[in-house]
């Protein structure tokens, strides 16, 4: 089977009601990305970071996957799929998605304030756990913060992803801006002859020469029109 990998960006769950980062409307106009999405806007008012991510959580038990994420999961019968995704949500995997690298870390895990990489303190929550509160401990005593990366922290799992892309037979990149680095340098890891495809319903600036067959349109849409492209039923 080839290898198929797919990198998804917040486009990727629009259809599913969340909300992209640059699409405005909402909620990142609300929350200022600093605010939110920075070690040092936690470190100012971790309780307002606290309870935005609770919000992101209290949302997720309130949206299903979308067609997009069920054609990438219904992908695995024909191809060896790993899911590389910036989101932080889990649509991916309940669609069916059996291998997905996060980026950006999961909502629905929390960490270690001290060492968020400490796998020792990563936990996932269950849903009855979602609302985490100012005084809730991590195992070694710091306060437990969302499991994200925020701008300005390092990606450890880039280093994995770059691996999968390396050997990647056909590159799918998914409503994603491709703004956020080191995420969008991942094409660059694509041997020559990858196919490439990308999927927006707007023109994305690629920042590569590289031969891309490009369907305009949602992930819906985008991705049944893929499967028949790649000859799948
Ligand atoms: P972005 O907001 O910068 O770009 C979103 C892209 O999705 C745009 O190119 C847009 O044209 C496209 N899009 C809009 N509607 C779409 C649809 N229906 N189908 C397919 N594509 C569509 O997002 P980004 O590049 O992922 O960067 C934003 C950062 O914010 C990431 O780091 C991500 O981790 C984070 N984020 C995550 C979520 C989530 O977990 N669902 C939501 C918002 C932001």
């Amino acid at each position: 089977m080839k290898n198929l990998v797919v990198l998804s960006g917040a486009g990727m769950s629009a259809e599913s009601g969340i909300s992209t980062f640059r699409g405005g409307g909402g909620l990142w106009d609300k929350y200022p990305v600093e605010q939110v999405a920075t070690p040092e806007g936690y470190a100012k008012d971790p309780e307002l970071v606290i309870n935005f991510y609770n919000e992101r959580r209290k949302q997720l038990l309130e949206v299903v996957p979308n067609g997009g994420h069920l054609g990438i999961a219904d992908l695995e019968k024909d191809f060896n799929v790993t899911v590389i995704t910036q989101n932080i949500d889990n649509l991916h995997e309940r669609a069916g998605s059996k291998h997905v690298i996060h980026l950006h870390g999961e909502l629905t895990k929390v960490c270690s304030s001290r060492n968020p990489n400490d796998y020792r303190y990563i936990k996932e929550l269950s849903p009855e756990e979602y609302q985490v509160r100012l005084g809730d401990k991590a195992g070694d005593g710091s306060q437990l913060r969302p499991f994200i990366v925020w701008f300005g922290e390092s990606v450890p799992m880039i280093e994995t992803a770059i691996e999968y892309v390396e050997s990647a037979d056909i590159f799918v990149i998914i409503g994603t801006s491709m703004n956020v680095y080191p995420a969008a340098g991942l094409l660059n890891y694509a041997p020559q002859d990858t196919e490439i495809y990308l999927i927006d319903p707007n023109p994305v600036d690629i920042h590569s020469y590289r031969k891309v067959s490009v369907i305009q349109k949602g992930a819906s849409e985008g991705v049944e029109e893929l499967s028949a492209l790649l000859n799948t039923d």
